[in-house]
């Protein structure tokens, strides 16, 4: 899931000087879990835009399988309140609102309505963490399911750093140090041999934005 965070107010009020009439595009998908662009989020963007004295002329929250996939049949359904509008305002990721610009077939300005932070999981209180960083070469096999790269803040590939302190992170001491979890976790799983293989260092090559993957 990509998440993302609502921009505030005042930076997306800034973003519309000159526009007043707007039409917004959400997201029903991961925008929706993160609340920041679903029909609610949404909902609540326009009701805050027209106390400013905006106009909204209307809404549309593309869904499954991405609002990136889905929006050109969604941006035909709105064609008329989009032509109303001055401006068109995003409430999703950047794939997203790439994905509008890119489908607009008008000149019309897009804007930014959320930050998108990082590709997360998603935890049972609907926290989000950061879990893989699509590295284009995975190592989980040999690390017990976690991820070195994205959950040990400096990405080490042979072992801890040696700075942890009961278990937790130098970097931050609230959170679990990403090798004492592979350590436990190979050892729970009676595969702690693996920790002798020596990785070679991380081939970041294959990491060269932008990637693309063509069938
Ligand atoms: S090693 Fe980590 S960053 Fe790379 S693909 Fe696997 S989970 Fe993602
Ligand atoms: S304490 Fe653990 S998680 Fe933190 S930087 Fe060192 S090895 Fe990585």
């Amino acid at each position: 899931m990509i998440i993302t965070k609502q921009k505030e107010l005042q930076e997306i009020l800034k973003f519309l000087e000159g526009q007043n009439k707007i039409f917004i595009v959400g997201c029903g998908e991961c925008s929706t879990t993160c609340k920041t662009g679903g029909e609610d989020d949404v909902k609540k963007v326009k009701d805050a835009l027209e106390k400013t004295g905006k106009a909204v002329t209307g809404y549309s929250i593309p869904t499954a399988p991405c609002v990136a996939a889905k929006v050109k049949l969604e941006l035909s359904k709105h064609r008329k309140e989009m032509e109303a509008a001055d401006g068109i305002l995003v409430m999703a990721c950047g794939l997203g609102i790439q994905s509008v610009k890119e489908n607009l077939r008008t000149d019309k300005p897009v804007h930014v309505g959320c930050d998108t932070l990082f590709m997360g999981a998603i935890d049972g209180k609907g926290e989000f963490y950061e879990k893989c960083s699509a590295c284009g070469d995975c190592v989980l096999e040999l690390t017990g399911m976690i991820c070195p790269i994205t959950r040990c803040p400096k990405g080490l590939l042979n072992g801890p750093c040696g700075g942890q302190d009961k278990g937790k992170c130098e970097v931050d001491k609230n959170m679990d140090c990403a090798w004492i979890l592979i350590y436990n976790e190979l050892k729970k799983q009676n595969k702690l041999h693996l920790l002798k293989e020596i990785q070679k260092p991380k081939d970041y090559a294959k990491m060269t934005k932008p990637r693309q993957r063509v069938a």
